[in-house]
């Protein structure tokens, strides 16, 4: 039961394309345990984004498998295996509504209570508070009227509030001032904890935090290591 999901992630010789005849991923092989954090880098169009969207099931593979605790991908249902997965993609979108309720959004149950106990853990209480009417700002659609580092603030606390088994970070440090990154440097201590998490990551801090570091080449692993091995 996708309950229970222990985040056990396993690649196995994983092909991707978009369109055919032009590979994205070329047999990619990688398994991170329950907990761990895997990095992923590599240069624009290498197929970072890609990789986790496949572990999203935004798509399937076309040859080779994705297993989740043992399981193939595809023999789950779909929304429940979602339920138990949270992603904060690099543009992170906003709903018109209230802060409140964008964070609500990771989990309809989630009440205010645990919204605030959520954004607490994340260190972002005041920010929140911070804003016009705090937690019942109203944001326009594509939250035009904050920033993108308070976007993806608004989306860590989204994702949180869900407790998922596997987090999705596409990180996105360039549009951060150097305030609001090391704001979401510290969020996302607390973030990863007891999770596996997979991380596209810019952030050294990051890297260094890692279990797995993958070097992502024209879809090709080029390396795969610790911190220390690389
Ligand atoms: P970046 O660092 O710029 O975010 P990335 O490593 O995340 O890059 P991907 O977004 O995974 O790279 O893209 C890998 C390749 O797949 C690129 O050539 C890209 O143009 C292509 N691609 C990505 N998304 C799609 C899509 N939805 N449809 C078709 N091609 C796509
Ligand atoms: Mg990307």
């Amino acid at each position: 039961k996708p309950d229970d999901l222990k985040g056990d992630v396993r690649f196995e010789n994983v092909h991707f394309a978009y369109k055919e005849g032009e590979p994205v991923l070329n047999g990619v092989d990688l398994h991170v345990k329950p907990g761990q954090i895997c990095a992923i880098v590599g240069h624009t169009g290498s197929g970072k984004s890609t990789m986790v969207n496949l572990v999203n099931r935004f798509y399937d593979v076309q040859e080779g498998s994705i297993r989740i605790d043992g399981v193939d991908i595809r023999s789950y249902d779909q929304q429940e295996l979602r339920s138990r997965m949270a992603a904060v993609m690099q543009d992170p979108q906003i709903f018109s509504g209230t802060v409140e309720e964008n964070i609500r959004f990771g989990d309809p149950d989630a009440d205010s209570h645990l919204i605030r106990d959520v954004v607490q853990q994340l260190g972002i209480h005041r920010l929140i508070e911070a804003f016009p009417r705090g937690y019942d700002t109203e944001l326009g659609q594509n939250g035009g009227s904050i920033s993108l580092g308070q976007r993806q603030l608004i989306a860590f606390a989204r994702a949180l509030v869900r407790n998922p088994s596997i987090l999705i970070l596409d990180e996105a440090s360039s549009y951060l001032d150097s305030e609001t990154e090391q704001m979401v440097q510290k969020a996302l201590v607390p973030l990863m904890e007891g999770r596996t998490s997979f991380v596209i990551a810019h952030r050294l801090s990051t890297i260094r935090n890692a279990d797995i570091i993958l070097v992502l080449n024209q879809g090709e692993l080029a390396e795969q290591g610790t911190h220390v091995e690389l």
